[in-house]
């Protein structure tokens, strides 16, 4: 029977990390087990800054943003030497297994530490929703709020002045966090790497929306879109339809604020499903959920997964704006 866990944050932060880790401290406490919180993720092993968490600790945190435990980007750990020390110091602490929050990323590296033998669960925990194997990762439904607000917002103001807007939304290169605010959100025109527009293409529509009498459009734009520059399209679409163009980067403010009441569930039921499975001795794994159940699917099976939005984006542009 294990004795004592680890848990700690890597990579992007994402509202709902807090729940999760609340979460996996009760219910390895409620099971007879000790839980040491690493602070900055896979980093704060080696630096030996590791704490004993007690329920106190976790208190009321369901309802903040960020990590209370940080997280910092630790490149180090791709060295195999690295790895290998951290998993000495591990087994020397008695840590015997690990629940690591964040993105692909912290995944490759829980599950190089499995193969050095201290078990990991890896709970999905981005905004950009980037983890195939779980319909949706923690901080995804937040981000997407703040989204929505500052769409409200900007909308109000591109109405007043029959603006076109380009907005540039997170995602690293999983087009989800785009496509699923074009459609709830209305825009009218939405650009990903799984779903291009050329320039060309963009004027044409939004030509043709002016000419339904549209007086003002949303464009939203996935980040890190070598072929897709927002302040070059909105300089585009200034110069070639009758809209006056402006464009916004929503940046960093989509990772944080309090999280969504989804967010917290999913970190709740995420963080108590992967605990189970660390005391029942599993390791390797990545948890989520898929069709309204929980899964747990080998990480590097995780890692190659694919999904789709459960729309056809296309489908739902066109049934929604003509
Ligand atoms: P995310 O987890 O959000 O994808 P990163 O890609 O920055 O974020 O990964 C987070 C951390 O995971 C890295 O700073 C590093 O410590 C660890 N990591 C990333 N890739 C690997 C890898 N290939 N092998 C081992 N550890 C890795």
């Amino acid at each position: 029977m294990i004795k004592k866990i680890g848990i700690l944050t890597s990579g992007g932060d994402a509202p709902g990390m807090n729940a999760a880790v609340r979460a996996v401290v009760k219910t390895a406490i409620n099971s007879g087990v000790e839980v040491y919180g690493i602070l900055d993720g896979y980093r704060g092993i080696l630096e030996n800054r590791i704490i004993k968490m007690e329920k106190s600790d976790v208190a009321g945190i369901q309802s903040r943003g960020g990590t209370i435990l940080g997280t910092v980007r630790y490149p180090e750990f791709k060295n195999a030497e690295v790895r290998e020390a951290t998993a000495a110091k591990l087994k020397e602490l008695g840590i015997e297994a690990l629940v690591c929050i964040g993105g692909d990323g912290t995944y490759m590296g829980a599950m190089r530490l499995t193969e050095l033998g201290i078990n990991c669960i890896g709970i999905p925990g981005t905004i950009d929703n980037d983890i195939s194997s779980t319909d949706y990762t923690l901080g995804f439904d937040t981000a997407m709020n703040t989204i929505a607000y500052c769409i409200d917002h900007l909308r109000d103001t591109s109405s007043s002045h029959h603006r076109c807007t380009v907005v540039e939304v997170m995602g690293n290169h999983c087009g989800d966090l785009a496509m699923f605010s074009a459609v709830g959100l209305a825009a009218e025109i939405v650009v990903t790497p799984q779903h291009m527009m050329s320039v060309d293409q963009i004027i044409d529509k939004l030509n043709s929306f002016r000419g339904q009498g549209r007086k003002q459009t949303t464009v939203l734009v996935s980040e890190k879109m070598a072929e897709m520059n927002v302040v070059d399209l909105a300089a585009e679409i200034d110069k070639r339809t009758k809209y006056e163009a402006k464009w916004e980067i929503l940046g960093r403010i989509q990772r944080g604020g309090a999280p969504s009441a989804f967010d917290r569930l999913l970190g709740a039921t995420l963080g108590g499903y992967a605990t189970q499975l660390l005391l029942k001795g599993k390791g390797g794994l990545a948890v989520g959920i898929h069709n309204n159940q929980l899964v747990a699917n080998p990480i590097y099976e995780a890692l190659k997964m694919h999904k789709e939005p459960y729309f056809n984006i296309n489908e739902m542009l066109d049934l929604l704006n003509n």
